[in-house]
């Protein structure tokens, strides 16, 4: 482990509760007997620090690198910015492998399937995630030209791939999450729709049928659409897409997954298409990869750039925040050690990085902006834009002080003479699952899914936790009480409360209280300014029907999403865990 002196005069990082229990449980470094080694503080810096070290390669840097890392000690600790989980966890340490999101190629054959299994394996150690498309595999009952025998298709795979993921304990942190893939037009798509439909099945995976235009089209049109076979590239069958669309939902709606991601236009944002197609996203499917590929992400902390003041955002805060994060992931980039050769070559190749945002709802409530208004949709695409343009400036920057990303001559970037850049993307929408606990603030851009609830904390004991500019508000008001704070715990929101003043109402809106349709809008309008995709789930109550996510599906398309996932109320499986909660 590298250690860097911590200087005197380092400020002591103010956590909450649970921020605390979270760290020392998980990501604090730990001796050969499992006691800790560090404490939070020493974390913070050892993050810091060895990020900031790497500065020392480039003779252009405007930095001095120790006085870099107080500078970004102070980002993190006053938690305006945290890096992903793995940089949290392995940043200055012997494994040292500090990116979230990971794709690997899963090619037609015995040999190069288990190489994925093995690769998958060494990277869910290392703490980060595996999208995997199997749309390469060979559809079930095919010939195997070598035994004479039949093959067993992408899905009875995917299932050997889940069972390994199990054993895998991440590092002793966290268990794997895997994105499997299939497109449309493979023969086996509809076992693929189908694959989750029993309790715990494929739990370590979430699903996604990845949709391409003809097929939308089929659709649209109510014709047919063909099945192609991938290794031999022969029409297997047709089948009717509004049948096979009709399917889709009927699962969603049942489980919530599969979801479905838009190929075709994922592909068309890809900055790099001379190196290949993309075939698939990290398990929580912001980040679309090309095989081999991996991305650290970073997320701001908005609820930190309210100005009371001026009661408004402090945009200039944010900008320099915009541009630091840049740096600290850029340079996350080289501090990180990647499982394979080929993972290396290939980021280092393109460099990208996704920044992103978290405390976006509790943002909203300092504004006093309903996250289901046209006023939070505008706002969403001011403050999206704003970091979109100032992450673009930032890589300029650093491509100026240390060069342009190695492949930025095949890049989009240098055919449409958008000039050089340092990183082939730079933003992307994460679903914060630990990081917003750390920050403690909402996660990702997602509405709070309630005002007040009963948190299990260790060892049987529970606490009511409330949201801090709910329960300030309350005070302003001399509405607070401990009693109530029980009442909404139990419903979650307060609109069916009487007593809670319409103005309060309107402005604490909790994911249920929203529309669908407001969801989806949410994530459209931060999509538009995002390189990558956006992590969002579109909530509908338990008594949404079929049609309804039809409709979701279908405006999902409409508005530009690259994706889309639904998750009905009560409906029978849970999520694969990506919060980094305990198992
Ligand atoms: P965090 O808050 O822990 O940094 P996020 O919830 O933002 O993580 O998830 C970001 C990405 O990190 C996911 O899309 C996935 O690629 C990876 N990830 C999250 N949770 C896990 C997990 N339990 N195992 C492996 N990878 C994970």
């Amino acid at each position: 482990m590298s250690k860097n002196k911590m200087p005197s005069g380092l400020k002591e990082p103010q956590l909450t509760r649970n921020a605390e229990i979270v760290l020392k449980k998980r990501y604090l470094r730990k001796g050969p007997n499992g006691e800790s080694i560090e404490d939070i503080k020493g974390l913070f810096w050892r993050v810091a620090s060895s990020v900031a070290k790497e500065e020392q390669k480039y003779e252009a840097s405007p930095y001095n690198w120790e006085e870099l890392a107080k500078i970004f000690y102070e980002m993190i600790t006053s938690f305006k910015f945290l890096p992903n989980s793995p940089t949290l966890m392995n940043a200055g340490t012997k494994l040292g492998q500090l990116a979230a999101c990971f794709v690997l190629p899963v090619e037609d054959s015995m040999e190069a399937i288990f190489d994925a299994l093995k690769y998958a394996a060494l990277i869910h150690k290392s703490g980060g995630g595996t999208g995997f498309s199997f749309s390469r595999l060979r559809p079930k009952n095919s010939r195997v030209g070598s035994t004479g025998g039949v093959a067993s298709g992408p899905v009875s795979f995917m299932k050997i791939f889940n069972t390994a993921t199990e054993q895998v304990k991440q590092g002793g942190t966290r268990r794997g999450a895997n994105m499997g893939i299939l497109r449309v037009d493979h023969p086996d798509i509809l076992d693929f729709i189908k694959a989750k439909e029993r309790d715990g099945e494929l739990n370590n995976f979430n699903l996604s049928v990845a949709l391409t235009e003809d097929f939308i089209q089929a659709v649209e049109k109510d014709e047919e659409y063909e099945l192609v076979s991938p290794h031999r590239k022969e029409v297997k069958g047709k089948l009717k897409a509004r049948e096979v669309f009709s399917l889709l939902v009927q699962k969603a709606w049942e489980s919530g997954d599969p979801g479905i991601i838009f190929l075709d236009r994922i592909n068309r944002d890809n900055p790099t298409p001379k190196q290949g197609e993309i075939e698939s996203t990290n398990p929580c499917g912001e980040q679309p990869l090309l095989p081999y590929e991996a991305c650290n992400l970073g997320s701001i902390n908005l609820a930190k750039f309210y100005d009371p003041k001026k009661q408004d955002i402090n945009w200039q805060e944010l900008k320099t925040t915009i541009h630091l994060a840049v740096r600290f992931l850029d340079n996350v980039i080289d501090a990180s050690k990647y499982p394979l050769p080929q993972i290396t070559e290939k980021v280092h190749l393109n460099r990208k990085i996704g920044l992103g945002v978290m405390g976006w709802a509790d943002l909203l409530f300092q504004l006093k902006v309903p996250y289901n208004s046209q006023q939070a949709l505008k706002l969403a695409e001011q403050v999206m834009s704003f970091i979109q343009t100032e992450s673009k400036a930032a890589s300029k920057c650093l491509a100026q002080e240390r060069g342009p990303f190695p492949a930025y001559k095949e890049s989009i970037y240098y055919e449409k003479k958008l000039g050089p850049y340092r990183n082939a993307t730079t933003t992307t929408i994460a679903p914060t699952g630990t990081l917003s606990i750390i920050a403690a603030c909402s996660s990702g851009i997602e509405p709070l899914f309630a005002l007040s609830f009963v948190r299990n904390v260790m060892d049987g004991e529970t606490l009511v936790e409330v949201n801090p500019y709910f329960e300030s508000v309350l005070k302003q008001k001399g509405l607070y009480s401990p009693k109530l704070m029980e009442e909404v715990a139990k419903k979650g929101s307060i609109q069916k409360l009487d007593f809670i003043p319409e103005e309060i109402k309107r402005v604490f809106v909790t994911a249920m209280d929203i529309e669908p349709e407001y969801h989806l809008k949410m994530q459209a309008a931060f999509q538009k300014y995002t390189d990558n995709a956006v992590s969002k789930t579109v909530n509908l109550p338990n008594s949404a029907t079929q049609e309804d996510i039809w409709n979701i599906y279908w405006l999902a398309y409409e508005l530009g999403c690259k994706g889309v996932t639904v998750y009905r109320d009560g409906c029978k499986n849970a999520q694969v865990l990506c919060t980094g909660k305990a198992d």
